[in-house]
C-alpha cells in the first residue's frame, strides 16, 4: 500500500465489482483495504475471525471472488503461499520484496519502469494484461539476524522479474 493515498470505499467497490454486500465480504475488504503489507489468506483469516463464521475456505472463495472482480491482485512466492492487496488507484502496480527465509512480502516503490515495460511490450503487440516484479533475498531483520553466524554465507539479493501473461 502506498501510504498516505487514502482507500478505496468499502461498499462502493463491491458494487462496482457487482458482489453483493454480505458481511463476511465486508469484512475480508476491509481487512485488505487497511492493511500495510500485502496479506495471505491466513494473516486475513486472522485478522476477520472475530466476525463470526468464516473459515479458511470461505476466505479463498471470497478473495476468489475479488480477483476476477479486479479489486485485488494476488502475488505468488516461491514457497506456495500467495499474497493478496488492492488493485486499485490508490494502490497503482509496484514491485514486491519477498524475504526467503521469514517469508514476508514487503511492497517497494515504482521504479517507474513498469509503466514503460507494459508501454514496450504493447508496441511490440503482446498482449500483457498484468506485470509482476519480484525480488527475492533477506529482509533486514533476518539479514542483521544472520550477521551473528558469519559461518554462513549469504547470498545476495536475486533479481528476477517475472512478467505474467
Ligand atoms: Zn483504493
Ligand atoms: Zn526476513
Ligand atoms: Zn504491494
Amino acid at each position: 500500500m502506498v501510504p498516505g493515498m487514502g482507500h478505496c470505499d468499502i461498499h462502493a467497490t463491491l458494487e462496482r465489482a457487482g458482489l453483493s454486500k454480505t458481511s463476511q465480504r465486508v469484512a475480508v475488504l476491509t481487512a485488505l483495504v487497511h492493511a500495510e503489507t500485502p496479506l495471505s489468506a491466513r494473516d486475513i483469516l486472522e485478522r476477520v475471525s472475530g466476525e463470526g463464521r468464516i473459515n479458511r475456505v470461505t476466505v479463498y472463495r471470497i478473495l476468489a471472488s475479488f480477483k476476477a472482480g479486479g479489486i485485488i491482485r494476488e502475488l505468488a512466492t516461491d514457497h506456495g503461499e500467495n499474497f493478496f492487496e488492492m488493485a486499485c488507484r490508490h494502490n497503482p502496480a509496484h514491485p514486491h520484496f519477498y524475504c526467503r527465509s521469514c517469508r514476508s512480502l514487503a511492497c517497494l516503490p515504482s521504479a517507474g519502469n513498469q509503466e514503460r515495460w507494459i508501454r514496450e511490450y504493447r508496441e511490440a503487440d503482446e498482449a500483457i494484461e498484468t506485470v509482476a516484479i519480484h525480488f527475492t533475498g533477506l529482509c533486514r531483520r533476518c539479514r542483521s539476524e544472520n550477521a551473528g553466524h558469519p559461518v554462513r554465507r549469504l547470498r545476495g539479493p536475486r533479481g528476477d522479474r517475472r512478467v505474467s501473461p
